[in-house]
């Protein structure tokens, strides 16, 4: 059966159709135009899915979306989506409204998980866990082809772990110390700022890094053991046969290096057998994802 996806972003809006053996057939990408609000949103993943079909002769096929933030599997609300005119609306029942059929949806994370697990890196391996580290920190369960979702729908999402819950970073969640306070790329400007007091990019810490900058060298220090400690308390929980590195932060070639080592260290168990590699799906793994969840 073909697999049609849809990841809806706060800037653009892309489609794919994938067909039995996973491959792409179709690719196409909209402008999410959030200032035209809530109901042309609506009206413009309605007609990119029904191109889409139409792109099959309306043979039989899944539907799914991906989505940043977080989705109520019950209601469909949204919550934390950075197209924030979605917030707290019935999108799911809507969008299926509209187009009159059901509509899985998933955050990005999910879907980052899935792409990689049956069409990336995780190929084969039973369980894995599919960590975006970008602006913030996500991360979703894949076993066995499925997405773990749990009761709340909040399971994998590490990044709201606290390691440091008395003295650590605010974070945006209410919480002092979440993971993502230490490891996203957001998370790690904010301490090279509160260090120094000065603005730079995680680019432009990583160059210093490199170059022997003390201050750099502190902070890209910080951010390897911090990897370390909340990725091996996700393995001392799941332990999951892989982990896949997602998001900007993931292209940070000594991740597979320090980062490791630390995991390492804090690590449970005498050997450390998880494989902790990057990502192979890139920009199209939420897209991928979206069609992979598809019902
Ligand atoms: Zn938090």
């Amino acid at each position: 059966m073909f697999k049609i996806g849809i990841d809806l972003g706060g800037t653009k809006i892309e489609a794919i159709i994938l067909d039995d053996s996973l491959k792409e057939i179709l690719r196409k990408r909209i402008n999410t135009e959030q200032e035209k609000g809530y109901e042309h949103i609506l009206d413009n993943i309605a007609s990119l899915y029904k191109e889409c079909s139409k792109a099959i002769n309306e043979a039989p096929h899944t539907f799914g979306i991906g989505t940043p933030g977080s989705v109520s599997a019950k209601t469909g609300m949204l919550k934390n989506s950075n197209t924030v005119c979605l917030n707290g609306k019935p999108f799911l029942h809507d969008l299926e409204k509209r187009i009159g059929r059901k509509v899985a949806i998933e955050n990005d994370a999910n879907c980052f998980a899935m792409a990689e697990a049956l069409n990336g890196a995780g190929r084969g391996q039973p369980m894995v866990f599919g960590v975006i580290m970008g602006t913030g920190c996500g991360g979703g369960i894949v076993y066995n082809g499925q997405v773990i979702q749990g009761l709340q729908s909040i399971a994998g999402e590490w990044g709201h772990t606290t390691i440091d819950y008395q003295r650590g970073p605010k974070c945006y969640c209410g919480k002092h110390g979440c993971v993502e306070t230490f490891i996203s790329g957001g998370g790690v400007e904010k301490r090279y700022e509160e260090l120094t007091g000065d603005k730079k990019s995680l680019h432009e810490i990583i160059l210093l890094y490199r170059s022997g900058n003390e201050n750099a060298g502190i902070i890209m220090h910080n951010f390897f053991e911090h990897f370390g400690v909340a990725l091996s308390n996700v393995l001392a929980v799941i332990d999951p046969d892989i982990v896949v590195l997602g998001g900007g932060v993931s292209n940070i070639e000594e991740l597979y290096t320090l980062g490791i080592e630390q995991v390492r260290k804090y690590h449970f168990n005498d050997e450390l057998k998880t494989q902790i590699i990057k990502n192979q799906t890139g920009d199209s793994a939420g897209v991928i994802g979206a069609a992979l969840i598809g019902i």
